[in-house]
């Protein structure tokens, strides 16, 4: 499967489990120094050769318009860490925990988020800011997963599977965390 297949592959798999829903969130693997990314607008369920674009990951260029709006995260993140795929979605139960959370991070209770994750931090910066796209690589070159606020996930990983699987932990330990908060009050 090359690069352009994997990125349809897994848009439709982020729709299919729920971890995001049309438009919402995006995607990306590096391709050398180049970057393939979705379109701005495009649909990640139907994601085509023709809704894929590729950017430079450290030259800006004209192209960088039809990318989605979250590029220059994308870009900080390749640029900061040795990833070779980034996912960012708008998972509801990461975002619900995000919104209630009293601290800057999420401390997951379930196995595999306390052994795999330890803790999620929540951090600030509007879509596609050089905030959020300087406190995200910051953030992923340390961890593999983070939650903006009130916004959705960013996790990076050697591949998309791998990103993939860390978008789908943190939506998990986030939902047990959730409802086991919820039956204890
Ligand atoms: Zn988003």
């Amino acid at each position: 499967m090359n690069e352009k297949e994997e990125l349809i592959k897994f848009g439709k798999k982020l729709v299919e489990s729920g971890l995001t829903y049309a438009f919402f969130g995006n995607i990306s693997v590096r391709k050398g120094n180049k970057i393939l990314i979705k379109k701005t607008g495009a649909e990640l369920f139907e994601l085509d050769e023709n809704s894929i674009v590729e950017v430079d990951i450290y030259k800006e260029s004209e192209t960088d318009k039809s990318a989605s709006v979250e590029l220059p995260v994308h870009r900080e993140i390749y640029k900061n860490t040795d990833s070779g795929a980034v996912i960012h979605a708008h998972c509801p139960f990461a975002v619900i925990m995000s919104l209630i959370s009293e601290n800057n991070k999420i401390i997951p209770i379930d196995g595999e988020g306390k052994y795999f994750l330890n803790e999620i931090l929540i951090l600030g910066g509007e879509s596609g800011s050089e905030e959020l796209a300087k406190n995200a690589s910051c953030a992923l070159s340390k961890c593999k997963g983070i939650i903006v606020k009130g916004h959705g996930t960013f996790a990076r990983g050697k591949n998309l599977r791998d990103a993939f699987i860390t978008t789908a932990m943190i939506e998990n330990s986030c939902k047990i965390r959730y409802y086991v908060d919820a039956i204890k009050k």
